[in-house]
């Protein structure tokens, strides 16, 4: 077999890059898509339409999959018959939980495949591209095997055996990611509000988004325990989100974002931790 052969499953934005990547990379490209037509753009490109799942499956040694859930990576695998997966190796670039990554990955074992989990860490057009990477867990072994093949997308992060690693720490990821940059928006908001458009404020919202001072400060304590508040205290913010609440109600914006911060620092005051740091907000979250 051809070692520059994949076969790649799912054609949303994520994946027509993917497709993309292979076939500038000269790979021999067998894709398949729920909706036939989303495929034609890479099929004219030179990319192998598989007529079904199973040929899909048993083009390839290697498997890529990029689906909207997990639910997605069943419905399609359930199609082949569990023959089809016997041998192969699933490249599961889909997003979900860690639990569900594990249930996929013992799902396949049984199947006699093996899953490498994946979690990319770029919009589709970063794939390809030099500083790219993605989050892996599985076996290292099946992760060696194709090293070429994955890294034709972005570079990889092997985290360890456990297939539902990636995905957590994709998880985590994303949970600072959805909520900063919702952060940006809503802060976007007010400013509009208040007649001063994005470009003009963008030099100031690059610096106050650059959390990187604070990460690298706060880590070592966090993990520690450490939350005295020398530097910063739960009163000062809390006092600090007050006026952001006022001064987004006096803007005619929507509040409650900035509101259910505060309401998560007057916990942390009301717990104790007025005069600790930030982060024994980790603690009071825990208690949950
Ligand atoms: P999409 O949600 O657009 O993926 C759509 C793909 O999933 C299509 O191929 C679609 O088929 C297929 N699909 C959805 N539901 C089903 C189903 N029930 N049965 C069969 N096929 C189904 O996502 P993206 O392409 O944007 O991303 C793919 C993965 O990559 C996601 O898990 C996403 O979280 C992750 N990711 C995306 C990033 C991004 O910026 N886009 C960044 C990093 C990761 P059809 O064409 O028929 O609808």
């Amino acid at each position: 077999m051809n070692p520059k052969s994949v076969t790649l499953i799912g054609l949303g934005p994520m994946g027509q890059a993917m497709a993309g990547a292979y076939l500038d990379g000269g790979y021999d490209l067998t894709v398949w898509n729920r909706t036939p037509g989303r495929a034609d753009q890479v099929v004219a490109r030179g990319a192998k339409r598989a007529a079904s799942v199973e040929a899909a499956l048993t083009a390839n040694d290697l498997v890529v999959m990029s689906l909207t859930d997990y639910d997605a990576v069943f419905a399609i695998l359930e199609q082949a018959p569990a023959t089809a997966l016997a041998g192969r190796t699933v490249a599961n670039l889909t997003s979900d939980t860690p639990g569900r990554a594990r249930e996929a990955a013992a799902w396949l074992a049984e199947r006699g495949a093996v899953q490498i989990t994946g979690g990319v860490q770029v919009p589709p057009p970063g794939i390809g591209t030099p500083e790219a990477m993605t989050y892996y867990s599985g076996p290292a072994v099946a992760i060696e095997a194709h090293r070429p093949a994955l890294e034709v997308l972005t570079g990889i992060d092997h985290l360890g055996e456990d297939p539902g690693l990636a995905a957590l720490y994709y998880q985590i990821g994303m949970d600072m990611f959805w909520t900063g940059l919702l952060g940006y928006v809503h802060a976007q908001a007010v400013a509009r509000a208040n007649g001063i458009p994005a470009e003009q404020f963008l030099p100031h919202a690059v610096k106050t988004m650059d959390f990187r001072y604070f990460l690298e400060f706060y880590a070592p304590r966090i993990d520690a325990g450490a939350h005295q508040g020398d530097v910063d205290t739960l009163t000062m913010g809390a006092a600090s989100l007050e006026h952001v609440v006022h001064t987004v109600e006096a803007s005619g914006v929507d509040a409650s974002l900035p509101a259910a911060a505060l309401a998560v620092f007057r916990r942390g005051i009301a717990a104790g931790h007025g005069q600790d740091s930030l982060t024994s907000l980790i603690e009071v979250l825990s208690r949950q």
